[in-house]
């Protein structure tokens, strides 16, 4: 890829399925390939190559939904240098641009407009031990408003995760102040059972069901 192209999985136009922004309607930009190899990876179809288009084609595509909000996700949208570029350029025109990354790769040249949403992978993804150190320091070290365009999301996949998690969210004080949203991986864990142990212990952080797995077949591509 060039400075000014990108892989592209998908632009799609959807109902915000996870987040603090679930409801909304967005404009999607999934950007192809990651390699990261998470257990339970619901995006395998992005490390496909998927097809090379230039920063402005993107940027028309996604604007043509009139969308209240733009995610750019993958994938690994962190991966292809001229992410960062397409990011501010979005910004720039006033969007209000989202961020799903990983978080196997540093935020810090992540404009500081951009909404980020940053994965804390658990035990049961296999890959725990990658997530960035600097991403929680990076969050805990901003000062308002940046600070508020931190958010971070886990998905439990049963006990061992939850204890993890929660273990995690208190060694700093994560839910004190950011937003976290606590999801099960759809089929492994009942949300009841989550929501039970998230009562139970009085945890502050927010739980997540995957509204485009409910709204429309589970497995479909593009929503
Ligand atoms: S980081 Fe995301 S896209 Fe990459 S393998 Fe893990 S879940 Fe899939």
């Amino acid at each position: 890829m060039s400075a000014t192209t990108l892989g592209i999985s998908e632009i799609f136009h959807s109902i915000q399925g996870e987040g603090s922004y679930a409801g909304w309607p967005c404009a999607f930009i999934r950007l192809a390939g990651c390699g990261h190899g998470c257990a339970g990876c619901d995006t395998g179809y992005a490390e496909e190559k998927g097809i090379t288009l230039e920063r402005e084609e993107i940027i028309q595509k996604a604007l043509t939904f009139q969308p209240p909000c733009i995610e750019i996700t993958g994938g690994e949208p962190l991966l292809q240098p001229a992410v960062y570029p397409l990011m501010t350029q979005l910004c720039d025109l006033d969007q209000k641009v989202l961020l799903e990354t990983g978080g196997f790769i540093s935020v810090e040249k992540v404009d500081t407009r951009v909404h980020k949403i940053i994965d804390l992978k658990p035990p049961s993804s296999g890959v725990a031990e990658q997530n960035h150190p600097d991403n929680i320091r990076l969050a805990l070290a901003a000062e308002p408003p940046h600070r508020h365009t931190f958010e971070f999301k886990i998905v439990i996949a049963g006990k061992e995760d939850y204890e993890w998690a929660t273990s995690l969210l208190q060694k700093h004080q994560l839910t004190d102040s950011f937003t976290v949203m606590m999801g099960v991986a759809f089929g492994k864990l009942d949300p009841a059972e989550l929501a039970e142990w998230m009562l139970r212990d009085r945890l502050r952080a927010r739980l997540q069901l995957q509204l485009h797995k409910y709204l429309w077949e589970p497995s479909r591509r593009g929503v």
